[in-house]
């Protein structure tokens, strides 16, 4: 008998192994070794999935009151927090990101579904004026029904639960697929689902070695709404992938956001918050604050005192207490992000810090890097997903703006000043769904999060956050009894 870690699948409430038998093991990219055996679900085991969503959603949970959901999410976000330790766990053996971050992500994570909870029991209709006296209109929010959740590897449980706390809230039921790189924390979020009386076949999730079998997920005749988080390169797969049956879709895609620096701005403050936004998480964060846009005239202080602090930074086993960066999450990432440092000297960066692998630890380590460039430079453009930060000048509020916009991603950005007016004037011109003022990398249940251009469609989190799980319906009523002109309208 193998000592690694033994996960099943769930569909239709049961435990389940993959219905051909294959599995799959998880690597730990810390140690390289593999941790966990894992089911290598394929397209019939996704067919199952959605078909007992369904059935739960035309049964039990369907006649289910908003109460009655609220009361099962309160109870699932409380068995997260009582599992905060061994769901944290699997996430660090499933990614290599540090303990005490996903500690702290699981002992919030049960607060999305608390505050769902609390909106599953405000979802209202509305009783509209129509200019006919013989009619009483109003009307009805309705859960759209099986939903498709496709996540990746950075974040697992935290960005599963921005789509599966609104969809369960509105009363959808939900298919989950995780990234074949992380897969084992949505598993063992799976075993809580049945203790918190959620009935069966209401959250299934599949597990599979292969991505594009999330491509039959999202195509799947059977789903009726489609949430995806991934790459835009992905995200553009499933988006047409739902539009063929029109469905409704959600996509949080990729990013490279700006941190825009003036010369009146805390520049110790500055510094931390780009330390935050871009090697916290080992940079492998889609909000991650990778664009360094500053003021010519503080440009060699700040980059100064970020790499000091780079050169500080502890790497190490994600489980250490002192550790502030572990690896690269798997090795074709950890080729990419190399891939990057190589192009970026080649096309002529100045390495203020880092710029290579930290070959003495053994596994997927990158040295935290702090590079300036050229604004045409391909770092500066492009999505890296690791420890890099390429830092450009401006001198005057207009470049700045014009630097911080030209870029194909919107997901978000910070301005790092002390003049209030000039922190939300930029803060108006900045296009992208989140912008932090002196701050970087804050989010919460009730914030929407998301991204404008090729960063995505639609909000999660907020209020914005439940509507893509809810269809309007209209309801005429005729208070007359009488008849009319059967060919006239209204
Ligand atoms: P990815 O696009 O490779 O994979 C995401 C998910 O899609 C995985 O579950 C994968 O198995 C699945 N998939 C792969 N091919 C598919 C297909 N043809 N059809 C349907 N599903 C398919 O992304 P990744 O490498 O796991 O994650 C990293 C990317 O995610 C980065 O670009 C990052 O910016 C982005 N991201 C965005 C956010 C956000 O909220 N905007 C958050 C985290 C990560």
């Amino acid at each position: 008998m193998s000592d690694l870690e033994q996960l099943q699948m769930l569909i239709g409430g049961k435990p389940v192994g993959a219905i051909s038998g294959k599995t799959f093991e998880s690597e730990n990219p810390y140690t390289g070794q593999s941790w966990a055996v894992i089911p290598d679900g394929d397209t019939d085991d996704i067919d199952a999935a959605v078909a007992a969503a369904r059935a739960a959603f035309d049964g039990e949970w369907g006649a289910m009151t908003p109460f009655g959901r609220a009361a099962c999410l309160r109870r699932l976000g409380d068995l997260i927090t009582q599992n905060a330790e061994r769901l944290a766990r699997l996430e660090v053996n499933d990614s290599g990101k540090l303990y005490r971050e996903m500690l702290g992500q699981l002992n919030a994570l049960g607060g999305w579904y608390h505050y769902y909870a609390g909106l599953a029991t405000a979802i209202e209709g509305t009783q509209p004026p129509v200019p006919n006296p013989n009619y009483l209109v109003y009307t009805r929010r309705e859960p759209v029904g099986v939903v498709a959740c496709i996540t990746p590897w950075n974040s697992p449980l935290l960005l599963m639960s921005w789509k599966v706390a609104p969809a369960l809230a509105a009363g959808c039921t939900v298919v989950v697929k995780p990234s074949e790189h992380a897969p084992g924390s949505t598993l063992g979020f799976a075993e809580l689902i049945e203790q918190a009386g959620i009935p069966a076949g209401v959250v299934n999730v599949v597990t599979t070695a292969r991505g594009e079998v999330g491509g039959h997920l999202a195509a799947h005749p059977g789903v009726d709404k489609v949430a995806f988080t991934g790459s835009t390169a992905t995200g553009i797969k499933v988006g047409h992938a739902a539009m063929d049956n029109l469905n409704p879709v959600t996509l949080e895609l990729g990013g490279k956001s700006p941190q825009v620096v003036f010369p009146d701005a805390d520049l110790q403050a500055a510094a931390n918050g780009l330390v935050a936004g871009v090697f916290a998480a080992t940079g492998q964060t889609c909000m991650a604050g990778s664009r360094l846009i500053v003021h010519a005239d503080v440009h060699d202080e700040l980059v100064r005192l970020v790499a000091e602090r780079a050169s500080q930074i502890v790497l190490g086993d994600p489980f250490g207490e002192d550790t502030e960066m572990g690896p690269v999450a798997n090795g074709p990432q950890y080729e990419k992000v190399l891939g990057y440092l190589s192009t970026a000297k080649e096309e002529g960066a100045t390495v203020e810090y880092g710029g290579a692998a930290e070959d003495s630890l053994g596994g997927y380590f990158v040295r935290p890097t702090v590079l300036s460039v050229k604004p045409t430079d391909t770092v500066f453009r492009e999505e890296v997903f690791g420890p890099v930060l390429a830092a450009v000048t401006f001198t005057d509020e207009d470049e700045a703006v014009k630097l911080a916009n030209d870029t194909p991603y919107g997901l978000a950005g910070a301005v790092w000043t002390k003049d209030i007016h000039r922190g939300h004037r930029i803060a108006a011109r900045i296009r992208a769904g989140t912008v932090w003022i002196n701050a970087y990398r804050a989010v919460a249940p009730s914030v929407p999060f998301g991204g404008y251009k090729m960063s995505g469609l639609g909000r999660e989190n907020g209020h914005a956050g439940l509507d893509p799980y809810l269809e309007t319906k209209s309801v005429w009523v005729e208070l007359t009894g009488g008849t009319r002109d059967p060919f006239t309208l209204g």
